[in-house]
């Protein structure tokens, strides 16, 4: 079956680097069955995007502003992202909870401006490691969950992917174990039944991150439950990150 495998570049790269990066990889996924999404800086996401025209590959972005527009210095809108081409936006993502100290009202207002704009969004959650070692976990992903999509309707839910990213293992190398992941991947959509419906639940997207590489990526790939991945480190990485897309 079918698989969403996202690439979060991050802020590598300038424009010479993403177009050596775009030419050493993109013939490498021509004939991969998979769904590939790439997600690089604002800045890169206009040139990527012209370069994706020709391919199958699909065009993220990192980060979305929680307003439509205005003065808000150094942000970038819903619509702006559309107009360059982008198809999915990551929202959520443990780095910009950490560094840029985003909460989870703000997600969820950034959430209804992608949805509004007719963006696809991937909804990053998990777990620390304080939590998963106190077994708060399920609490923890609960509380994401029903504070990011508080709010959106049963039906907006099939634009939206969630990507479980225990934040323990991701740029670690630490891995969560497989069991682990499969039970959080369940409640995910246990707490997605009871907060929208059967259907939406059994239908809903579920991404894999946290040190996903081309030599364990069959293991979080193969777990029951999981429909895709989310890659950073080894994404920046044209030939390694090739070999998890051609999975
Ligand atoms: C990520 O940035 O979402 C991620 C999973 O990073 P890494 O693959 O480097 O752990």
């Amino acid at each position: 079956m079918k698989k969403y495998i996202f690439g979060n570049l991050k802020m590598h790269f300038n424009l010479k680097q993403t177009e050596e990066y775009l030419e050493n990889f993109l013939p490498k996924v021509e004939s991969s069955k998979n769904e590939i999404v790439l997600c690089p800086s604002f800045v890169n996401l206009m040139f990527t995007g012209q370069k994706l025209t020709s391919t199958k590959v699909l065009l993220g972005a990192q980060n979305v502003a929680s307003e439509a527009s205005g003065a808000y210095t150094g942000e970038v809108s819903a619509s702006m992202l559309k107009s360059v081409g982008a198809t999915y936006v990551l929202v959520g993502h443990s780095e910009r909870k950490k560094y840029f100290l985003e909460k989870n009202e703000t997600i969820n207002k950034k959430i209804q401006e992608c949805l509004g704009q007719g963006l696809k969004v991937v909804l990053c959650v998990g777990e620390s490691k304080y939590e998963r070692a106190n077994k708060k976990h399920k609490q923890s992903l609960e509380k994401q969950l029903c504070e990011c999509l508080k709010g959106l309707y049963d039906n907006e839910l099939k634009n939206i992917i969630i990507a479980y990213e225990p934040i323990y293992s991701i740029g670690s190398g630490v891995l969560p174990k497989a069991k682990e992941v499969e039970e959080a991947v369940s409640y995910i959509r246990s707490v997605i039944q009871a907060e929208f419906s059967e259907k939406t639940a059994s239908s809903l997207k579920i991404l894999y991150g946290g040190s996903v590489n081309a030599e364990n990526v069959k293991t979080f790939a193969g777990i029951k439950g999981v429909n895709g991945l989310l890659v950073g480190g080894a994404s920046i990485k044209p030939d390694e990150f090739a070999k998890v897309c051609n999975i």
